[in-house]
């Protein structure tokens, strides 16, 4: 790599995310086969719950109601015992169809109440209410749909506002679901109410964790998809539209910076000349590598903050922000050369290609119209074209080039 490109964004090869192979993400898996994921992880909490009040009915069963911890575990039981049958219908549904609303709404309303439920027998139900609200609708905004889970955040809400005015106005009991108070007379909490504890931070760590999973795709797919957004998939270069953004964006630049003195901006427009007869001759493949080996040496051969664009099929468009009209011309002519001498190897075959470019500049206040720089390029590149191919021209005002290069 040439020393002055350290610094600049990778090479083509290296850009873009993909083709390397790209993980199965749950975000991109069909609604159904989302919910069938979404009912396996909110499992998760009430089964680790339900086994730690299973292991306290054993190990120390006078700390507990034991009607109460029964009539939980039943709520429990039905609630798997349903979901499960749910998941299996949900299992063989998946092959003909995509959405399932009423699973997702039993997922969601089965995961609240459960919850909700737990949370008020135990005694936790603020606490509880507080991480489902930020858990819950980690995890489940990205696997189902955001009206259900904006109903479960509003059902957790007045939840909490009803149980909030029980607890103020009537004499109902805290925390039913043990016998025992969970505080010692010092107000140190018992040992069983902090093993308690421990067991509901594990169930809420597991929870979190996999909703940091959740997020960590998400994150993933957005990086790919943006760079998929700005970037030619063939060449690698940076699109058309990437290209306009930038370009927009240095003009204003330069028009900002105009008071402190002219700033310049150049524009070349790279045509590859008689490509047409490349892939006549060597096929379509072979034309699309020599569209890659040109990209790269149109990148090798530009500084690090010129924005090279892949602008359409056979075009290159090269933004040089603080760049004059001669320094433009010099190294458009310098891109003809090295693109005229490179040997480009298409299996056994070498194939040689030239291209003609149209250079434009504009510099001053008023200089923010980028299409009407590229089209100043644009006939600039025509008039290249017109005078033989193979070479570099800069747009002049007033060199007019009505005719279309033959
Ligand atoms: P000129 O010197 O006047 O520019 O002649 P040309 O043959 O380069 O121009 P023309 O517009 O006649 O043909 C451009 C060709 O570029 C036609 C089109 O099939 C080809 N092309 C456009 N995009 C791609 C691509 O992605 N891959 C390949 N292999 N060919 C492409
Ligand atoms: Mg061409
Ligand atoms: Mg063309």
């Amino acid at each position: 790599m040439p020393d002055h490109d350290k610094g600049r964004h990778p090479p083509p090869s290296q850009r873009l995310l993909g083709p390397l192979p790209i993980p199965s993400n749950p975000l991109d898996w069909s609604p159904i086969d989302r919910l069938i994921l979404l009912a396996c992880l909110v499992a998760i909490a009430p089964a680790l719950f339900g086994s730690a009040l299973i292991a306290a009915l054993v190990l120390a069963p006078d700390y507990l109601h034991v009607s109460v911890a029964m009539a939980l575990l039943l709520v429990y039981a039905v609630h798997f015992a349903s979901q499960a049958a749910f998941l299996l219908i949900a299992w063989k549904k998946r092959r003909h169809s995509d959405h399932w609303p009423t699973f997702e709404n039993l997922i969601i309303v089965g995961f609240v109440s459960n919850i909700m439920l737990t949370a008020y027998l135990s005694g936790t139900l603020f606490s509880t209410g507080l991480l489902l609200f930020f858990l819950g609708v980690n995890i489940a905004s990205a696997l189902a749909s955001i009206d259900k889970i904006r109903l479960a955040y509003w059902s957790v809400f007045v939840i909490l506002v009803l149980f909030a005015g029980v607890t103020l106005f009537t004499d109902a009991e805290h925390a039913p679901l043990f016998s025992r108070s969970l505080y010692t007379e010092d107000g140190a909490a018992t040992t069983g109410w902090a093993i308690f504890e421990i067991v509901i931070s594990f169930s809420l760590m597991a929870v979190l964790y996999l909703s940091i999973l959740v997020i960590a795709r998400w994150v993933q797919r957005e990086n790919l998809y943006r760079e998929m957004s700005s970037t030619d998939s063939l060449t690698l270069l940076a699109n058309r539209r990437a290209f306009m953004e930038r370009g927009t964006e240095e003009l204003f630049r330069a028009t900002r910076q105009a008071e402190q003195g002219p700033k310049s901006v150049a524009c070349l427009l790279a045509d590859l000349d008689h490509f047409k007869e490349i892939n006549d001759r060597w096929g379509h493949d072979a034309g699309d590598s020599v569209l890659v080996r040109v990209a790269e040496l149109l990148l090798q051969h530009t500084r690090p903050y010129d924005e090279v664009a892949r602008y359409g099929g056979e075009e290159f468009a090269i933004l040089m922000p603080d760049t004059t009209e001669n320094q433009a011309l010099e190294i458009a002519q310098r891109l003809c050369k090295v693109i005229s001498e490179a040997d480009i190897r298409i299996h056994e075959h070498t194939i040689r290609t030239t291209i003609s470019i149209g250079v434009a500049c504009c510099g001053g206040i008023r200089c923010y119209e980028l299409q009407s720089l590229l089209n100043k390029a644009d006939q600039a590149l025509y008039d290249a074209k017109n005078h033989g191919r193979n070479q570099a021209r800069l747009y002049r005002p007033g060199d007019h080039c009505d005719n279309p290069p033959s």
